[in-house]
């Protein structure tokens, strides 16, 4: 590649910039530029992509300027809320995440670099909606809801239902997300978050697994169990298949087998889809044991 060419890659292109103090003020920004405009969070999956002109929004709407939806907050009525400002640093170091929701701490911990950490927000690795984003599948086995708001008003959406296509969600132009909500664990529920360790922290994840699983109090059956995983289709997905294999039922060797072999088969991978599979069923059976394992 000449010179000239990777000049071209590091320069933005040209955009309007607006840094609103109140959501009210952001959402009517966003209303009133519709189609035009996008939500500037750290800024470290949508500058890249606007360099590489994969995008080129003509205004930029950053919310790094409001107070308001900066937040880590839990009840055990209510649950976790995590405000569209938190960094993925401020919920991995937060002892509130890792205590109670130890398996998105882990996720968040493992995404990029500290300084990728330290600018980007768990909101903006949801929007981003890529097929490889790392801390999906601990949000869908927790049940995150995602709430999106916009001048006309406010909707809660399972997160479940979120994602569309690579790079596709149900969020409309003019909204915003401004809240994830988890609700409080089950008791008797542990998590576990496997993953095929990257070359380097800047590679994609080859395949992410999330497992959370309730036993019942008699502790030997698995009453519950919810699979997330990432990077084996084109949205991160719930291997529904595979849960119903173990749910009800005693966790013994053999059964974990046929869950991560029907977990394998659900994947829908866009490449090296072999070794994709191969390491879902590898991933999925580690993640049961080890979560059975920490729940009893
Ligand atoms: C070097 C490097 C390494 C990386 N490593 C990883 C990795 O290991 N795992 C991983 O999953 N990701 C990784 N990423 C991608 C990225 O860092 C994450 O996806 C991050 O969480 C994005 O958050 P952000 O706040 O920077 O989002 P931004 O870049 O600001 O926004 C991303 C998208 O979300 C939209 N958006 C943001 N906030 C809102 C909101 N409140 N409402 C509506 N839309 C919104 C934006 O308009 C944009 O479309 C990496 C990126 C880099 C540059």
């Amino acid at each position: 590649m000449g010179k000239s060419n990777i000049g071209y890659l590091l320069l933005l292109p040209r955009f309007e910039y607006s840094a609103p103090r109140t959501l009210e003020e952001a959402c009517a920004l966003l209303s009133q530029n519709k189609g035009n405009a996008k939500v500037l969070a750290g800024g470290t999956d949508l500058l890249v992509s606007m360099k590489k002109r994969n995008e080129s929004p003509s205004h930029l709407i950053s919310i790094r300027a409001i107070p308001e939806l900066d937040y880590i907050r839990y009840d055990h009525e209510n649950g976790l809320k995590i405000g569209a400002r938190a960094t993925l640093q401020s919920i991995a170091s937060s002892p509130v995440v890792k205590n109670t929701f130890e398996v998105l701490a882990t996720a968040c911990r493992k995404v990029g670099t500290p300084q990728v950490r330290n600018m980007g927000t768990l909101v903006g690795n949801i929007c981003q909606a890529g097929p490889s984003q790392d801390t999906i599948p601990a949000l869908l086995v927790l049940g995150a809801r995602l709430k999106l708001v916009s001048s006309p008003g406010e909707r809660v959406v399972p997160i479940d239902e979120f994602f569309e296509g690579p790079f596709q969600s149900v969020a409309k132009d003019d909204e915003l997300l401004t809240e994830i909500q988890v609700p409080p664990p089950p008791t008797q529920s542990a998590g576990s978050w496997q993953w095929v360790p990257k070359g380097t922290e800047v590679d994609e994840t080859l395949v992410g697994v999330a497992v959370l699983i309730v036993a019942h109090s008699s502790g030997e059956i698995c009453d519950d169990i919810k699979i997330g995983l990432t990077s084996v289709a084109p949205t991160p997905m719930r291997a529904r298949r595979a849960e119903e294999v173990l749910r009800g039922n005693k966790i013994e060797e053999k059964l974990v087998e046929q869950a991560a072999q029907v977990a394998a088969e659900e994947t829908i991978p866009r490449s090296r889809a072999d070794y994709r599979r191969r390491m879902t069923s590898v991933l999925v059976k580690r993640a049961v044991n080890e979560a059975w394992q920490n729940v009893k």
